[in-house]
Parts: structure tokens; C-alpha cells; sequence
């Protein structure tokens, strides 16, 4: 689709029955009913950086910080391990004191378990990413959050957009599989920017593709801004199943959050992916990017059973290999 055809989706509504229709049949011919399962590791909360919107945004001085050492996250990975993910996917805000060799540390020692892994450490350099992916790293998440670059440099204080490009051009360089992805609803952003943002994600030819509403947190300085609009998100997402056809794409955790069954709605316009959040309890609510995050509380059995038996009740199987882009 064209810019044209795409704003047009976006700013009506008539037809989006049409188009939540169109992505689950797209989603279907291109990767099939398998919905890949990506264990969620959430292991450090201590961030430089100072994103407008985000709960960890290093000014919030009310949470309560934590980060995990290599035997930690270790454990966390064997918990996902038995449960029977594939993926494993390590997050944090950017903090340096997992400085090149440690984290390189912490891949080797999970590489070798037979699993996929993907990082999402925010901004490094390009050598620090060719470290990652040399001792085993295989995908990356790295969303652009907005390419409408008068937005994003409003959002992010003292970082740039031009930086946040480059990064995602050297993971693709690299041989990384490559996620990206936006927020639907800051203020000030556009439906044209959105039609650029999916533009974008076609452009670089990124793999995986996370799109979720932005949630106001009270400790930031969106505090008193509108949450992002469920269906204006599941649109954008819908558009992007329709425009990267066979690329891998959650439904995400803010999409669950902000609406009820959030989250089958979503695996049923377009999405194929589930990341389970296996951080320990205490430290999920920490990891608090915004508030009311879904699944904080959900015991990790408890949560694959239940999704389990969600997917079937949709006609969905949870995929048994580690679900790389099927190109
Ligand atoms: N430090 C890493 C990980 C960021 S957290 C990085 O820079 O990539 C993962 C994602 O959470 C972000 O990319 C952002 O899109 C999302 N996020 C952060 N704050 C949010 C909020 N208030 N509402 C909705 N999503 C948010």
C-alpha cells in the first residue's frame, strides 16, 4: 500500500472489520496457525536515559531500582527453559554496568542451551552489537517508538533520531533478526506519521514488528496525557501484517493491558506471537514501563496453561520450534 491508501485506512473506521479480516487471513498465508512463545526476562530496571513517557526514564526517583546478576538471570532462563519456551528474551532500560564482556558473558552461558535469543538493551555500538551477536545473540528489539522526527526528539531528551536509525541499520547489517516498532497515541503524533512509521518498518525490512498504545505513567511528564487508543493500535498492526506479509509480530502486553482480552483480539488481526513475562514477581512490578502492566501478578504455570487453552479455543497451536521469520 501507498502512504495515500494507508492514512486512509487509518482515519476511518468504517471499514475496520474489513481490515482486522484481511490481516488474519494474511497472517494465516504467511506463517501459519503457530503462535511462537518468547519468555520475557526483565533484568535490570536502572535506565540512563530520560524517555518522556517511560516509567524507568532515569529523573523517577519513586521506583524502586533493581538489576539481576548472571546467576539470576541464569535461573530465570532455566525456569523458561522448563516451561518450554524457545525464545528467550532478555530486557532492560540501558545500563552500563553490563558493560560489552559481562553481557557477552550472560549470551555464551545461554547459548548453550538450545534456544533462541533475542536482546533488548537499547542504543549500544556497533561493536558492542557485533559482540552480542559473535557469541550468539540472534535477534534484537529495538523500536524507532516514532519516525516522526520532530516527535521523537521531543520524547527523548538528549538522544537522536538519526542514532536510533543507525543502531537498527547496524543490527540488520550484522545479521541480526531485526525488531522494531512504534507507539500509537503520543500526543502531537499523526495518523500521516503513523502511515510513515508502517512505511518505515517495510522500508528497513524489519523482522519483527511491536506496536503498542501508550499508557500515561504517573511519574513522568505524559502523566496527564490521553492513553493511546486500542483500536487506533490494533489498526496500525493490522496494516503492518498486510504490508510485511510473513514477519513475526506480538500482541503485545499494552495492548492486553488497556483492553480486555487485549491480547486474542490481537492474535486475531494479524499478530503471531506471545512474549510471557517469567521475571520474578517481585521484580515485574519494578520493571514498571507503565502502570497496571498485565500479567504482573500471573503465576508462570498458571499463564501457559491458560494461554494454552485460549489459543485453541481461536484455532491457534503453540509453535514447537523457535519460530524464526519464515522467509
Ligand atoms: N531500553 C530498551 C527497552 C525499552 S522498554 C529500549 O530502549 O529499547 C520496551 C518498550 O516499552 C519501549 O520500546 C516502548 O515502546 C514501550 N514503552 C515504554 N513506556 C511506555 C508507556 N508509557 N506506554 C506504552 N509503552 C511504553
Amino acid at each position: 500500500m501507498n502512504k495515500q491508501e494507508i492514512t486512509d485506512i487509518l482515519s476511518d473506521n468504517s471499514k475496520n472489520d474489513w481490515l482486522f479480516k484481511k490481516a488474519d487471513e494474511t497472517r494465516r498465508k504467511y506463517v501459519g496457525d503457530e503462535v511462537h512463545l518468547r519468555a520475557l526476562i526483565e533484568f535490570s530496571n536502572i535506565c540512563k536515559r530520560q524517555c518522556l513517557y517511560c516509567g524507568l526514564r532515569s529523573p523517577n526517583k519513586e521506583i524502586e531500582r533493581y538489576r539481576l546478576s548472571k546467576d539470576e538471570i541464569l535461573d530465570s532462563v532455566k525456569k523458561a527453559i522448563k516451561l518450554g519456551y524457545q525464545t528467550i528474551v532478555l530486557q532492560s532500560g540501558e545500563d552500563d554496568n553490563y558493560y560489552q564482556d559481562k553481557m557477552c558473558d550472560i549470551i555464551k552461558e545461554i547459548k548453550k542451551h538450545d534456544v533462541a535469543l533475542t536482546l533488548s538493551l537499547g542504543e549500544k555500538t556497533f561493536d558492542e552489537y557485533k559482540a552480542y551477536k559473535d557469541c550468539g545473540a540472534d535477534r534484537f528489539l529495538l523500536r524507532i517508538e516514532t519516525t516522526d522526527k520532530k516527535l521523537y526528539q521531543q520524547m527523548h531528551p538528549n538522544a537522536s533520531f538519526e542514532n536510533r536509525v543507525q543502531c537498527l541499520e547496524n543490527l540488520k547489517t550484522l545479521g541480526f533478526e531485526v525488531g522494531t516498532g512504534c507507539l500509537v497515541g503520543l500526543a502531537n503524533q499523526t495518523i500521516e506519521s503513523l502511515a510513515n512509521d508502517i512505511l518505515f518498518f517495510k522500508e528497513i525490512d524489519a523482522d519483527m514488528i511491536g506496536i503498542g498504545p501508550f499508557i500515561p505513567h504517573n511519574q513522568t511528564p505524559l502523566k496527564d496525557m490521553k492513553q493511546g487508543d486500542f483500536w487506533l493500535a490494533l489498526k496500525v498492526m493490522a496494516l503492518t501484517r498486510i504490508n510485511l506479509l510473513n514477519i513475526n509480530i506480538p500482541a503485545t502486553t499494552a495492548m492486553e493491558t488497556i483492553y480486555p482480552q487485549g491480547r486474542l483480539i490481537a492474535l486475531q488481526s494479524g499478530a503471531n506471537v506471545v512474549m510471557p513475562n517469567v521475571s520474578e514477581i517481585e521484580n515485574r512490578k519494578k520493571y514498571e514501563i507503565y502502570p497496571d502492566k498485565a500479567g504482573v501478578y500471573d503465576d508462570e504455570i498458571e499463564f501457559k496453561k491458560k494461554l494454552e487453552k485460549d489459543l485453541i479455543s481461536i484455532g491457534r497451536t503453540i509453535s514447537t520450534h523457535k519460530g524464526f521469520r519464515k522467509k
